[in-house]
């Protein structure tokens, strides 16, 4: 079998379609040495290894150390030094690399090889014996930390403490007795903490290198990141290997990272920032502060220190042809990393780069315009859950403020939450319904479930690609990083900034497009839905087949659906429209009602406020179709539960408190869910059905003779089992209608109930339209209650009973199941049937996807999660 593919010197074994052996930072490395890029020689460890690894009692296979001592040859003749040599010696970074990019989660070891007597080699070979000893000193620190499991924070001592009583205050001060007396402690140090030597053997060194590597993908972070970003524990990572080049070697040498576009905001200019005389991860770390890329950016953040564009003209010209040469290979924005050794450019890295929501639109939508990419590809770059960040409320420009600090503006968005110090409290706050802001000096993959339960991010240190700005990007928070001026105390659970103090649990505004943080709630606008935003929903539009209507009733929600692309209302649900406290009474009095008559005089004071709801809805809605379901009550909710609510109600309906007390208990059901609720109302009660078609049948008239345009009123009758109760209920709308002399209305059920979805062809008979109430559908099909679910929901996700949450995404198997039989003998009654589905599904991308292949025709969701649907359709149909 084949382990190990090399790649190097202009050619590669693999490529970028082979990312599932090669894990995603081999295969472009690979792909980027097949292009002619400079890319140090190396080669790579395939996945397949990992998955022997945890498949035989964590051993390797056994041809695979022959593999390694080939793949070492390559790079030794590509570099022309060798690996253990003194006088010329190969040093190498050993680095992890799964198929999805895992930030952070596994560790890197640099300038691997380096002993006591190769150091002095490199010493002697770059005739800078203080470059070769920060390499040496960076090694045993990365190697005993990540390897032999000692604390990078003993070495991180004992650096300080001599900078210290040297008066230093940067490392780049230090000199090469420094470093050299520096190592002497670390290595001591490494000896009192393992009781053995720190390793002097380059293939020991490798060995545990590469052990830690594939040991890393089985750590707790790595195991909660996969967990919260799906990805199988199954793919493992490959483990790359690869020859230093060294950004440590004096004034002409540096170390970047750097985006081919903005992924902030998605602007079409280079991105990125590097360090000068530094290795590998000090950019992310925040050690020192880094410097711009380009002068133009330099000029905008009015720093003092040269952009690299000034710095090292040179290299840079060579970078920004390679970002060219990258984005127009990739065909999308990319994120890379480089070193430059002494004057020449070296690739380390490139990958497909995380985005903000905004930056995502902005990109595809220039690509697109440009004509790198089709319409139809930039919509499917687009994940339709993110357009979600860019629905949301921005600070209102002119709303008051009180700015306490300031840092980079690393994730856009604004968020208002309580001040919160520390990640483990964060999560559990959240828990508890509390909205917090995550304030850190800096963060770490630790940090990860604090971030995820946090409304935004602020960190004290760290550039734009530090841990939080990185990771905040990718999980869609708002994040502010690097904002210097704020001085954190821990214990105290307080920041300063500028003399004013924050303590934990005082509210605060993020506005991470800004870099700004507030003292206090700030106020917040609706969001811009022009420009991008528009011209993806126009391509969608014309990409999609499903139509997409919303669930609404009151005049707020249907206007944003409107203004949201909403085609019609999927679910009016009739019941929301009485909770208001002022029609409240009238309900109450409805279902107190002792008889018909009693009823009626009920009825007939709510008729005019039901009319007036639905106009509404029909001035806004013009000539969409509008579904109204007839009530659907749990009726007893309605119905006052305490002493002095009973009291008061008694009172102002002019009932003893006694008669309302029974009549209460009476309406109390055991298992409501089930009970007289839906259409079994309506049966037992037709004036309430007949009242309310009066009043869509009015409204309708009203509204038509009002501007001309005729709403298509679409009358819902729910929780049907059987044709007959659609069949008498449907007779007694019809007379309404005749009395009243209605306009264009249909008449139609929901299917949220197992029989009513096998008997879809008898009640087809009746119904013009079938919505299937995928909320109700999947309680009564799986029998699970809603309400009650949540408690032991996850242990049935953890222990793969089901994949997902059956009431956030859509039950294909089984509810799914009884959609396509429904609908297929709906269809076999009534070949012109309409077909929809309104419930939370209706905007979950993956439930869209199903109802597209069901062929239904439309699906409805919250006015929210209207363009969501439109892209998920889109995509759908592409
Ligand atoms: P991560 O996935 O955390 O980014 P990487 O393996 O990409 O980890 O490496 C960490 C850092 O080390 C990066 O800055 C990278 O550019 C640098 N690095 C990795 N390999 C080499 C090498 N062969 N020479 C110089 N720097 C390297
Ligand atoms: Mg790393
Ligand atoms: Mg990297």
């Amino acid at each position: 079998t084949k382990w190990v593919y090399n790649f190097g010197g202009g050619s590669a074994e693999g490529d970028t379609s082979m990312k599932n052996l090669l894990g995603g930072k081999g295969a472009n490395l690979a792909e980027m040495a097949s292009l002619g890029l400079p890319v140090p020689p190396g080669f790579t460890l395939s996945t397949d290894v990992c998955t022997y690894y945890y498949d035989h009692g964590e051993t390797y296979p056994e041809d695979m150390n022959d593999q390694i001592a080939g793949g070492l040859k390559e790079i030794e003749k590509l570099t022309g030094k060798k690996f253990g040599e003194a006088s010329n010696p190969l040093l190498v970074s050993v680095r992890s690399g799964a198929r999805a990019s895992m930030p952070g989660m596994m560790d890197t070891v640099l300038n691997l090889g380096l002993n006591d007597e190769t150091v002095e080699g490199l010493a002697e070979l770059s005739g800078d014996r203080r470059f070769a000893l920060d390499s040496y000193r960076r090694f045993i620190t990365m190697y005993s930390d990540v390897v032999l499991g000692v604390h990078h924070h003993i070495y991180e001592d004992i650096l300080e403490n001599h900078k210290d009583t040297q008066g230093y205050m940067l490392d780049t001060e230090m000199t090469a007795m420094d470093w050299d007396s520096v190592i002497k402690e670390f290595k001591a140090a490494t000896k009192r903490e393992l009781g053995k030597d720190f390793p002097q053997d380059p293939m020991e060194q490798l060995n545990g290198a590469v052990d830690a590597v594939f040991g890393s993908w089985m750590n707790e972070r790595a195991i909660v990141y996969r967990r919260l970003n799906d990805i199988p524990a199954a793919w493992g990572t490959a483990v790359n290997v690869q020859a230093m080049v060294f950004g440590n070697m004096g004034d002409t040498s540096a170390t970047g990272v750097a985006f081919t576009r903005d992924p902030s905001t998605g602007e079409n200019r280079y991105y990125g920032e590097f360090l000068i005389n530094a290795q590998g991860e000090d950019v992310v770390a925040g050690i020192r502060t880094p410097q711009t890329l380009t002068k133009a950016s330099r000029e905008k953040m009015e720093e003092d220190l040269p952009s690299m564009e000034e710095a090292l003209p040179e290299a840079y010209a060579q970078l920004a042809d390679t970002f060219e040469t990258l984005e127009a290979h990739y065909r999308d924005m990319q994120d890379i990393e480089f070193t430059v050794e002494e004057g020449t450019l070296w690739m380390l890295q490139t990958r497909t780069g995380k985005r903000t929501a905004k930056a995502a639109l902005k990109i595809a939508v220039d690509m697109a315009e440009d004509g790198q990419i089709t319409t139809d590809e930039a919509l499917l770059r687009l994940e339709p859950a993110s357009l979600d960040q860019l629905l949301h409320p921005t600070l209102k420009p002119d709303a008051e403020r009180d700015m306490i600090a300031m840092g980079l503006p690393a994730s856009p968005g604004a968020a208002i939450g309580e001040v919160v110090f520390n990640s483990d409290e964060a999560e559990a706050l959240k828990k508890a319904g509390h909205k917090v802001i995550l304030v850190r000096v800096e963060t770490s993959p630790e940090d990860i479930h604090g971030m995820h339960a946090a409304e935004a991010i602020v960190t004290a240190r760290g550039g734009m690609t530090s841990h939080a700005a990185v990771v905040a990007r990718g999980m869609g928070r708002p994040c502010v990083s690097g904002a210097g001026e704020i001085r954190i105390d821990y214990k105290a659970e307080s920041l300063t900034v500028m003399g004013r103090t924050v303590k934990k649990g005082e509210t605060v505004t993020v506005d991470g497009g800004t870099g700004q943080v507030f003292l206090g709630a700030v106020e917040m606008q609706q969001p811009e839905l022009s420009g991008d935003f528009a011209k993806v929903m126009k391509w969608a539009d014309e990409a999609r087949k499903l139509g997409i209507r919303t669930n609404a009733e009151t005049p707020l929600d249907v206007q944003t659906a409107k203004d949201f692309g909403a085609e019609g209302i999927g679910l009016c649900r009739t019941e929301h429209m009485f909770f208001e406290a002022d029609r409240l009474g009238y309900f109450r009095e409805m279902i107190l009602a002792e008889d018909k008559e009693d009823r009626e005089a009920a009825l007939a004071k709510i008729l005019p406020v039901q009319r007036d709801d639905f106009a509404a809805i029909f001035r806004i809605m013009e000539d969409r179709p509008c579904t109204i379901r007839l009530l659907d009550p749990p009726l007893h909710e309605f119905l006052p539960h305490s002493e002095a609510d009973i009291e008061s109600v008694a009172k102002s309906l002019g009932v003893p408190a006694g008669e309302l007390m029974h009549r209460a208990n009476d309406l109390q059901e055991s298992n409501p869910m089930l009970g007289h609720r839906g259409c079994r109302l309506g049966i037992s009660y037709p004036e309430i059905y007949e009242m309310q078609a009066r009043a869509i049948f009015e409204a309708q008239k009203l509204v038509s003779e009002e501007n001309g345009a005729t709403p298509v009123a679409e009358i819902m009758v729910p929780l049907v089992s059987s044709a007959k109760e659609l069949e008498i209920l449907k007779g007694k709308i019809d007379a309404i209608a005749k009395e009243v002399g209605a306009l264009e209305y249909t008449i139609g059920t929901m299917i949220e109930l197992p029989r009513a979805a096998l008997r879809a062809a008898d009640i087809a008979e009746y119904a013009e339209f079938f919505s299937f109430g995928t909320n109700d559908l999947t309680q009564t099909t799986f029998g699970l209650s809603r309400d009650d679910a949540g408690r032991f929901l996850p242990d049935y996700v953890n222990q793969g009973i089901m994949e997902k949450d059956p009431f956030v995404t859509l039950d294909q198997d089984g509810v799914g199941d009884l959609i396509h039989i429904a609908a297929e003998r709906g269809r076999t009654t009534r070949e012109s049937i309409k077909l929809g589905i309104c419930g939370e599904h209706g905007g979950d991308p993956a439930s869209v996807e199903f109802c597209h292949r069901a062929g239904l025709d439309y699906v409805s969701c919250s006015p929210y999660r209207v363009p969501i649907a439109r892209l998920a359709a889109a995509q759908a149909a592409i």
